[in-house]
């Protein structure tokens, strides 16, 4: 659309051309015309003129001889002379001019007939005056009036026509001349924009593939945080801040899954629920800070200890655990608790206030079972919570299987 307005002005000033050489080229037709038609009016008059001089001339030789013969004759000839002389006068283009011309022979011929009256009467004195003084200077009139004045003044029109035609000529040469250099002009600033702007098309397409690339970068870089992120989070989602087991959401739903696979499968399924004997007097004798790294070193052990995969160890709350053991039943899932309490008995964290023992003992609830169609997957997790309870109350730091 920018190029629309100079590619306009362009054809526009073409047509104008074309058309200023089409009028010109018309009009020097014309005048190559009527110049044709002026020059054949020219030579007509010029023979005319010589007609008419040779008439004269005969007029003049006949009326000399004329004296002693019949004055009618001369009359008549004289008659019909002028009257021809006349009509191809009145002939020819130059109107003007042939009028003038037929003027000057009407009153020649008015001369020649006063000259045939007088001779007519005998009075020669007279008739000669007439016919010899006045058409003497008459024919001079209309010899200098054709072939001075007229053909003068008719030459230097078309001399001057001529001259105006090639001088416009030349002015349309150079008017072309100016049209083609202002095409040329045009067409070069038409084809630097042109390039200008695909030099700038290229800068631009270079900058947005950057652009893209370095979009596209950021892209993969973000979406690989987000990912990083998103697996933190989900980590974060499931796992317990303090000890780094999972945490008591994750447990539920994992103890569901466990479940349903176990019932499915028909295989039996464990509950391990461990609690720490006598926290709180650890807490108030070593302080809440000394409890917390306690629960992460009893989380430590219990994460360390899991076997296969499916087994699970979470936080439960406060100083709760719970282990999770698919395809166990009750002695080994038992046996497997007793190797927790040894564990964390071994570890051997003081804890001066405990009744039970100078370090950190746990006691444990053991449930298992095969789970069947209908059967609540709390139930079991109830089962364990009362062996915890039995072993807590027979003593504490032992490992209780449900009945
Ligand atoms: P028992 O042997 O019967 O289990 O006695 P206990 O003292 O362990 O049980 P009790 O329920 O009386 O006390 C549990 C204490 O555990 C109380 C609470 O302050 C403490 N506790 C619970 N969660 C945390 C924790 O995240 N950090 C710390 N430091 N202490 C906790
Ligand atoms: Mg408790
Ligand atoms: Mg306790």
């Amino acid at each position: 659309m920018r190029y629309l307005g100079s590619l306009v002005t362009a054809v526009l000033v073409l047509i104008v051309t074309i058309g200023v050489g089409l009028y010109v080229d018309r009009k020097h037709e014309a005048m190559h015309t009527r110049n044709a038609s002026v020059t054949v009016g020219l030579e007509r008059m010029v023979r005319l003129n010589q007609a008419m001089d040779s008439v004269l001339r005969a007029a003049v030789h006949e009326q000399n001889g004329l004296r002693a013969s019949g004055y009618d004759t001369l009359q008549q000839e004289l008659e019909v002379t002028m009257r021809g002389v006349v009509k191809d006068s009145l002939d020819l283009p130059l109107a003007s001019e042939i009028a003038a011309l037929a003027g000057d022979h009407l009153t020649l011929r008015q001369v020649e007939s006063r000259a045939l009256a007088h001779i007519q009467r005998e009075q020669w004195k007279e008739a000669r005056a007439v016919l010899f003084d006045e058409r003497f200077e008459l024919s001079r009139k209309i010899y200098e009036i054709n072939s001075e004045t007229t053909v003068g003044a008719l030459t230097g029109e078309l001399a001057a026509i001529t001259a105006g035609l090639d001088e416009m000529k030349q002015g349309v040469l150079a008017a072309l001349v100016c049209v083609m250099l202002l095409l040329i002009g045009i067409g070069a600033a038409f084809t630097r924009r042109i390039q200008l702007e695909q030099r700038q098309q290229a800068r631009l397409q270079a900058e947005i593939t950057r652009a893209n690339d370095e979009l596209e970068a950021k892209v993969k870089q973000r979406t690989v945080e987000l990912e990083i992120a998103n697996d933190k989070l989900q980590m974060l989602s499931t796992t317990d801040a303090l000890t780094g087991l999972s945490n008591r959401r994750h447990f539920d739903a994992q103890w569901h899954t466990e479940w349903q696979r176990a019932l499915r499968a028909g295989n039996p399924i464990a509950m391990i629920m461990l609690d720490v004997d006598h926290f709180k007097a650890f807490n108030d004798s070593l302080g809440h800070p000394a409890g917390d790294g306690c629960l992460q070193r009893v989380g430590g052990i219990l994460g360390a200890v899991r076997s296969r995969p499916g087994d699970l160890a979470a936080r439960y709350g406060g100083e709760e655990f719970v282990v999770i053991l698919p395809t166990c039943d009750g002695p080994l899932a038992r046996a497997k608790a007793e190797g927790l309490r040894e564990a964390i008995f071994g570890a051997a964290i003081a804890h001066p206030q405990s009744p039970t023992a100078p370090v950190v003992t746990v006691s444990a609830g053991v449930a298992s079972c095969i789970p069947r169609m209908g059967q609540d997957p709390a139930d079991l997790l109830g089962l364990a919570d009362q062996a915890l309870y039995q072993a807590k109350l027979q003593g504490r730091n032992r490992v209780m299987l449900a009945a």
